[in-house]
């Protein structure tokens, strides 16, 4: 049997094309290496609760907001989303609290009164954010896309930005505070640190029963409609032949023959999976190996005791002797706070700590099989948390008494579980200098071998999901895609 599409990897951005070619009627199957879908949105379980793997809150769900546009066409605004507080973000810099409030005049308030003498700084700051949220759907137009990139937001300094726009330094940094969600670089470009920011500004949401009913649903709904999706099926080869792709090898054993693949797996390991080529040229090879990758996180899923800390409904980003952007490999001076809502009661009974991690730190274990890495590797773990706990004690000094189990994740994990390139968090590190080379598009020198993910455009749960528009549209036609998102 032939498809007409398959799909390399079930992340995010693999079922999301999955459905979105599937519903336009094509005969769709998505391949997933791993036993459980999702990728960076699985889930799972520890002690009878669920935790999330990359996935905590996401922004612009409300009706009206881009992300509520995408997840009503994906048929996934049914499940069960939590607003967050007001204050949904906290930012603790050397003991000192910072809140972000949902909707931009609250925003605005909130800072003002902590900054009076930043107000006309914070609205210049506030109106830059709106303009390039109100207009993502611009970016489904035809363009030019050498024009598009030079001229845009992708070419231009996040920290220029903040440095010209906000003359507080404190208030710069808060402003930049709730950025564990991206990595913080001088070479940030503007546009991924406006949209991303932007989008939890407008509103913020948890989802109960985590990331991997995200993925349920999508696959469930492609089934429905005809298509498949597999797990323990890692595409282990792409064989090329006059000019195009023609089959997907499966497992080493199985050839799946279709008219387009597409491929959720991070380039460089994409490119890894064409061994033959006439059209892969060793430059474009290089250039995509050569390209730099995102910091890795360290997590620490932590099972509290019972009554022991009492649940918010917001993120506590806290930093201690931090500079901001310039991450340390090895230090930890930063963590992100997240609370899963209790199912009932008050008080949590889970918490997660997430801390950036270079892969160096963990590079002596690579080779190893998950639970041979030995005491050292354990002991490096145990330290990991300890120095996050020592880290958010200004906020919660009671977290070390209230531990019953902690199960941790190096870059290591993420490798495994997700088949990230090192671990890495957010895929492939964009630079304003050049975003011709680090902002991909979804075409490869091979006709009908697609990329899509977080390694192109922008990463995090919105960004992959307009990215998935993108892949589509060099098969269905961007036409289609604007008309559906609006017919949903
Ligand atoms: C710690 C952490 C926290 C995060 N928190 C948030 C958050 O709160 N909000 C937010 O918006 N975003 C968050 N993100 C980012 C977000 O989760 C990701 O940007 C997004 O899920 C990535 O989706 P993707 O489509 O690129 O696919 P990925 O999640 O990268 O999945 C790729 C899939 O392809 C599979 N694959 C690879 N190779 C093969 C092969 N050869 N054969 C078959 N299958 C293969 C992999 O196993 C994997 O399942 C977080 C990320 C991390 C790491």
């Amino acid at each position: 049997m032939k498809y007409d599409v398959v799909i390399i990897g079930s992340g995010l951005g693999g079922l999301q094309c999955g459905y979105m070619l599937a519903k336009k009627g094509m005969h769709v199957c998505v391949l997933e290496r791993a036993t459980l879908l999702g990728g960076c949105i699985q889930s799972f379980q520890r002690k009878g609760q669920t935790y999330d793997t990359g996935f905590h809150y996401v922004g612009g769900l409300e009706e009206g907001q881009p992300l509520h546009t995408l997840f009503s066409y994906y048929d996934l605004m049914g499940l069960s989303w939590q607003k967050m507080d007001n204050l949904f973000d906290e930012v603790n810099i050397n003991g000192k609290s910072f809140f972000f409030a949902q909707g931009h005049q609250a925003f605005y308030q909130t800072l003002a009164e902590q900054f009076p003498h930043q107000k006309e700084n914070l609205k210049q700051y506030l109106s830059l954010l709106k303009n390039v949220g109100d207009h993502i759907f611009d970016s489904l137009q035809p363009r030019n896309t050498e024009e598009f990139y030079s001229t845009s937001l992708f070419a231009q300094s996040a920290k220029a930005f903040l440095d010209e726009t906000i003359t507080d330094p404190l208030l710069r940094d808060v402003l930049a505070g709730c950025s564990l969600k991206m990595e913080l670089t001088p070479n940030l470009p503007l546009y991924t640190f406006a949209q991303i920011n932007n989008s939890f500004i407008q509103s913020a949401w948890r989802l109960q029963g985590g990331g991997s009913t995200i993925a349920k649903k999508l696959a469930d709904s492609i089934q429905q409609m005809g298509g498949e999706v597999r797990t323990r099926a890692a595409v282990t080869q792409l064989i090329e032949k006059d000019g195009k792709l023609v089959a997907a090898l499966v497992n080493n054993e199985e050839l799946l023959e279709a008219n387009w693949f597409i491929t959720n797996a991070h380039p460089v390991h994409t490119l890894s999976l064409v061994k033959e080529s006439e059209l892969i040229r060793k430059i474009y090879r290089r250039r995509i190996n050569n390209l730099g990758n995102t910091f890795g996180m360290f997590t620490a899923n932590l099972l509290i005791k019972p009554d022991a800390i009492p649940y918010i409904g917001r993120n506590q980003y806290v930093y201690k002797d931090a500079n901001l952007w310039q991450y340390t490999p090895g230090k930890t001076d930063r963590v992100l706070v997240s609370y899963y809502q209790p199912k009932e009661g008050n008080s949590i009974r889970q918490l997660d700590l997430l801390t950036p991690m270079s892969w160096d730190e963990v590079a002596p274990w690579a080779e190893k099989p998950i639970g041979r890495r030995g005491d050292n590797y354990v002991a490096m773990k145990n330290a990991k948390t300890q120095a996050c706990i020592d880290v958010v004690k200004t906020i919660l000094p009671q977290l070390a008494d209230s531990i019953e189990a902690n199960f941790t994740s190096t870059p290591i994990s993420y490798q495994t579980y997700t088949n990230t390139e090192k671990g890495s968090a957010y895929g492939i590190q964009k630079d304003f200098n050049s975003p011709m080379t680090t902002v991909l598009t979804p075409r490869t020198p091979i006709p009908n071998l697609l990329l899509t993910g977080q390694n192109l455009n922008l990463h995090g749960i919105l960004g992959v999901s307009m990215t998935s528009c993108f892949t589509c549209a060099e098969i269905i036609g961007m036409d289609t895609i604007v008309e559906s998102l609006k017919n949903k």
